[in-house]
Parts: structure tokens; sequence; C-alpha cells
């Protein structure tokens, strides 16, 4: 038995990953992951599109050989980018990418019902979401409504909003967006007060290899010393490659077995390619040889693969995460002010990849420390991102979070310059501002580009959007006193805002996200999702109506033939119409159940059972007359 919160309004932690995602919920026990009803901890990414609804998880994971056309995956690595910049992944994206408004990628998948149907990257996360959502709903016994949902380190703004709209849109409260890798340290229990041990201030680091990104992170955590008392969690320097996963391991080999560019084959064969190749790999985890042998149409596959030959294949990918490594801790000394890095403590492991034994070799190598994996690195992100939500909602105490913004945020100035407000790697929640002014006579409106990125030219930074700050009064060039205003909020998530200070005046304006939703899409999207919830109420309802519905009338019918002549007149009559207006109801229903009032079906069932209550008195007392033994 799980124990039922006390809590009506239960804080699940949520783990979104590109390959697989997972929730999870901490009480005065810890954290857990809560399972589908088979057990199950794992929900992969995956989600189809079909003529009779949607399709999440396994059984959209284990049948997309069969849909190739209709299932995504990977979305992940779309959400809240534009087509340009997913440019790279789309060769491994076995579904076409489209441009929507403001570039936006989009899905495009054919339908049965004539032309495309095109969906937002958002949209097809709420439905991995929603699914989360439902199966911790079920595992607690309650309806969860709020999360806490993480995403890697280097998502920025367009993507960390992004995940809060698909929240939204899946009908949850987002209460916090938090890094996976500070899930992680947080999973371990350090310095939440959670381990119980005692220690000074240290230094760790958070190697997250998974199915699609690869993290690292360099935390300080300085714990509390007494009840009561704050942790500080401190990101000093984060890093990482959003290409760099387990897929392109699996990349590797299909090439492999293949003898040939995977991308010749027709969509279903690269689907089979792909699952044949990454079951080679986890065989290849385990043993030192294995083998493949698998058909594909019109050829069949076998080989046999040692595992050096595939140490040697990824020894790239695990180098460049070494590479990045290195990176993270010269910016941990930066941060600290120090010449050299800090000395790392702890190393955790985090994501799928991290069970492939050269990784742990290479990482353990790198820092000279024995990796930490007591913690199922599946798992670990979704229990640390549910003990932030315990901690977030008063059930854990002493703990605090501090997350830094991963790339520098700023202005275009004239010139095509940036103007950078807040640098990189400060933490959440940052404020800043900055004074700018007007180029030319009587300018009357600004506009402004807002940029991230560490490069100095905004040609060569990432646009997060623009404004236009209007209805300044007319004064010569450079007079206009512009307050630009940046707050990162402890989401991560940008807020700008600006005013005019000489003319006291302050403009309305709106930062339209290049990449992203607007609002009205993500408050369509949410009353959609509520229609939608409506619609498949009522459906379930109306669907049980006509099954209880012809029992009653099944029981009802029976009797009535038997026993009507007993009846009086008057409800032997009511009676029949009663039958036949249900009966009505139920052939309609079954026809189209949308064309039926399901409270109109519900109140005819009532009047039925009602009317019928005389025939159940004589039907009682003549079957217990007929059961009397005969003197
Ligand atoms: P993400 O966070 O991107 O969703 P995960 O942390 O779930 O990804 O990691 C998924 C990746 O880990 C996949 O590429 C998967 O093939 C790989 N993986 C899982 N288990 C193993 C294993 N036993 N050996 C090697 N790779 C594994
Ligand atoms: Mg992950």
């Amino acid at each position: 038995m799980t124990a039922t919160p006390t809590t009506a309004n239960a804080t699940v932690g949520i783990d979104l990953g590109t390959t697989n995602s997972l929730v999870a919920y901490c009480d005065a026990s810890g954290p857990r992951i809560l399972p589908d009803a088979l057990g199950r901890a794992l929900v992969p990414s995956v989600v189809r599109f079909d003529a009779e609804g949607v399709v999440v998880g396994h059984a959209a994971r284990d049948s997309a050989a069969d849909h190739p056309a209709t299932t995504i995956s990977s979305v992940k690595r779309l959400m809240g980018r534009s087509l340009r910049d997913a440019e790279s992944d789309l060769r491994y994206l076995p579904y076409s990418v489209v441009a929507g408004a403001g570039e936006t990628a989009r899905l495009s998948i054919p339908s049965l019902r004539g032309g495309p149907r095109v969906f937002s990257p958002q949209e097809v996360s709420a439905h991995i979401l929603r699914a989360l959502k439902e199966q911790a709903s079920d595992a607690l016994g309650i309806q969860v409504t709020r999360a806490v949902i993480t995403v890697p380190a280097y998502f920025d703004d367009a993507q960390r909003q992004a995940t809060k709209d698909a929240g939204r849109i899946a009908g949850l409260d987002v209460i916090r967006i938090v890094n996976e890798p500070t899930a992680a340290a947080l999973a371990y229990g350090l310095g939440a007060g959670l381990s119980g041990e005692k220690f000074g201030e240290r230094v760790i680091a958070v190697y997250d290899f998974g199915g699609g990104t690869f993290d690292i992170s360099i935390l300080r955590i300085t714990p509390a010393q007494a009840e009561g008392e704050t942790s500080f969690f401190e990101v000093l320097a984060t890093s990482g490659d959003t290409h760099l996963g387990g897929d392109d391991a699996d990349h590797e080999l299909m090439r492999r077995l293949l003898g040939s560019d995977p991308e010749a084959l027709p969509l279903a064969d690269r689907r089979t390619l792909k699952r044949e190749a990454e079951a080679l790999k986890f065989r290849l985890t385990e043993s030192e040889l294995a083998n493949a042998d698998f058909t594909l149409v019109g050829r069949h596959v076998t080989a046999e693969v040692s595992r050096a030959e595939y140490e040697d294949l990824i020894a790239p990918f695990v180098k460049r995460t070494l590479e990045l490594c290195s990176l993270a801790l010269s910016d941990a000394a930066r941060t600290l002010r120090r010449p050299n890095p800090p000395p790392i403590e702890r190393v955790i492991m985090v994501g799928g990849m991290t069970r492939t034994p050269l990784v742990r070799r290479a990482v353990g190598d790198f820092f000279q420390l024995d990796p930490y994996i007591a913690v199922d690195p599946d798992q670990v992100v979704a229990l640390g991102a549910a003990v932030q939500a315990s901690i977030l909602s008063g059930q854990t105490k002493g703990a605090l979070l501090l997350d830094v913004i991963p790339l520098s945020l700023g202005i275009e100035t004239v010139g095509g310059a940036v103007a950078k407000l807040i640098v990189r790697n400060s933490t959440v929640p940052a404020k800043a501002s900055e004074f700018f002014s007007t180029s030319v006579d009587g300018q009357t409106s600004i506009r402004l580009s807002v940029f991230q990125g560490e490069r100095e030219m905004a040609a060569d930074c990432r646009r997060l959007g623009e404004f236009h700050l209007r209805g300044i009064p007319p004064m010569p060039a450079g007079i206009p006193q512009l307050e630009v205003q940046f707050l990162v909020d402890s989401s991560g998530v940008l807020n700008v805002s600006a005013h005019e200070r000489r003319s006291g005046k302050r403009a309305a304006l709106q930062v339209i996200p290049n990449h992203g939703l607007t609002r009205e899409e993500v408050d369509r999207m949410e009353r959609e999702s509520y229609a939608h919830a409506r619609e498949d109420m009522n459906r379930h309802r109306v669907v049980d109506l006509i099954a209880n519905s012809k029992l009653d009338l099944k029981w009802i019918g029976d009797r009535f033939e038997r026993f009507k002549h007993i009846l009086e007149a008057e409800n032997r009559v009511d009676l029949q119409a009663r039958m036949e207006t249900l009966q009505e109801f139920v052939r309609r229903a079954e026809t189209d159940w949308d064309s039926v009032d399901p409270n109109e079906f519900h109140r005819a069932k009532e009047e039925l059972d009602r009317a019928s209550v005389r025939l159940q008195e004589v039907g009682i007392a003549m079957s217990l007359k007929e059961s009397q033994p005969k003197v």
C-alpha cells in the first residue's frame, strides 16, 4: 500500500526527459518514484497520434516501428526552438518538422482525415505530462495538479517557458522549473537536511549523460549546521551539449550494423534498426561481446560486436563530455575568483548512458574519484525534483536553492553590439537595469531586442525577442532616459520591462517570444485541453450509461413480459413508454455518442428505474410464490 498524502494538494516532481520521463513524490518517508499500474518507473517520452486518439509511453514506443509517420519521439529537442535551431536534429528525427508562427519548430504528421496535422512541441510534451499526471494521481489516489519540472541546465529562456507552457496545457500548475543536475544533488539529500550527515561546505560535480543531452554542473553546497537553518545549493558553473547523448551511440551502432548510412532506409526500417542498435548497446553494457540478429524489409542483419569495438565507436563522445567537464571546472574557478578549479568531492552520475562501463571509468579517471552511483541514474533527477517539490510546498524544511543563469542576457545597442545586463552564471533570481537613450532627434519610439549569449555582437548571439517602447515625447537625441529592467525569476524565466524617466511615462511593452508560443496560443490550448477533458468525461458517462441501461432494459423487459398481465393498466403503459424512451437513447448513443445529452440519458434511465418499482415488487412476490414448496 502506498501512503496517501496528508495534503490534498500534493506537488510531484517530474523529470521530463528527451528519451524517458518519470514522476516522483516526496513525503515524510522520503522521495519515491510513482510507477504505472504495471510497476514501471520510466515513461518513454513517445507520443503517437492516431485516428482513435493519442497513445503515450510504452505503447507508443513499442509499436513505433508499425507507425513510423505518426509516432513522435525526442520532442524535447524541439521545445522552444526555431526551425533553424533544430536543423542539426532534423536528419535524426523521423517525422517532418515545419516552421510555425514566428519560425517556431512544429511537427507535421499525416492524418487519416486528409491533410497533415501540425502540433507544437509544447502540445506533444503536454501529452507526456498528462500521462505522468494521471500515473501520479492513480498511484497517490488523489488528483495531482501541481508539479516541479526539471530541464537541462543549458535550456534558455524560451525553452524553459515552453516547458512551463506544456505543463499548463496538461492542466498542471508548474510551481518551479529546476535544472536537472541541481535536482540530482538534492536526491542525494546533500545539504537538504535529509541525510542527517554533517559536513561543511563542499563542491560536487553532476555528470548527466542521457539519451539526447549531456550536462555537467559544478555545485557548491553549504549545508545547514543546525536544525531550522537553511542549506545553500549554489550552481557555480554549468556546461553541456544539447546534441550529445545515448542517441549518438545508437547512431554509431546503426551505421556499424548496416555498413552504410541509415538515412537511406525507409522510416519503419530506421526505427527497427534504432531499436536493435539500442538493445545491442544495453548488452554491451553487461558483457564483453554481443550479437545482433534481425530482419529489415528484404534484408537480414547479423553482427557480432565486442565491447572494445563499441568503446572505440563512442570514445569521441565520452572525450567530448570530459572536455565540457574541464570547461565547467574553469568556469567554476572564475566564479569563485580563484586561479584553479575547486577540488571536487563527489561526482554524481545521472542518465542511462552512465551505466556504460567506459563512461564510469573515464569519469572516475578524470575526477580521480569513484563516481556516485547509489541512486539509480535513471531516477535520480525525478527523485530530486520531488524533494524540491516538497521543500517548496513546505513539507521539507531547511533548504534553499540557488541556480545560475547559463548564458548572459542583454540588449542590442546601436551598431549591433550587445550590452549585457545579466552575466552568465549569476544566481537566480537576478535583477539588473541599465539606461539607454535615443539616437535620432524627436524619436518617439524605440525598438529593443533582447539577446542571450556570450558573444559581443548581436548577430552571434541568440535573439530571445523584441519589444517597442512607444509614446516617448519628442526630445533631442540622447536626452530621453530609458531604463530597461531585466528580472530573471527563480525558474530562470526572463521578464523585461522599461520606462522613460524624463517624461515619467511608462509605456506598456511586451516581449514577444521568438521561439515560444504566444500567450493566446497557450490560452487556447489550455481551453482546448479542458474542452477535451469534458468531452472525454461525457463520452465516458455515455458509454457507462449505455452498458447500464442495456442491463436494466433486459432485466426489466424480461419481468415485464412475464408479469405485465398482473400490473395495473396505467403502470403498464407508463413502463412500456419509458422502456421505449430509454431504448431509443441507447440506440442513438450507440450510433453516435455525441448526439445524446448525458444528463437527459441519465434522467431517462432513472425514470425507468423508478417506474419499475411496482414491477420489481410483483416480480419478487411471484418468485417467492413460485419457490414456495408445494403441499
Ligand atoms: P534522457 O534524460 O535524455 O531522457 P535517460 O537518462 O533516460 O535520458 O537516458 C536514456 C539513454 O540511456 C538512452 O540512450 C538509453 O539507451 C541509455 N541507456 C539506458 N540504459 C542503458 C544501459 N544499461 N546501457 C547503456 N545505455 C543505457
Ligand atoms: Mg535526463
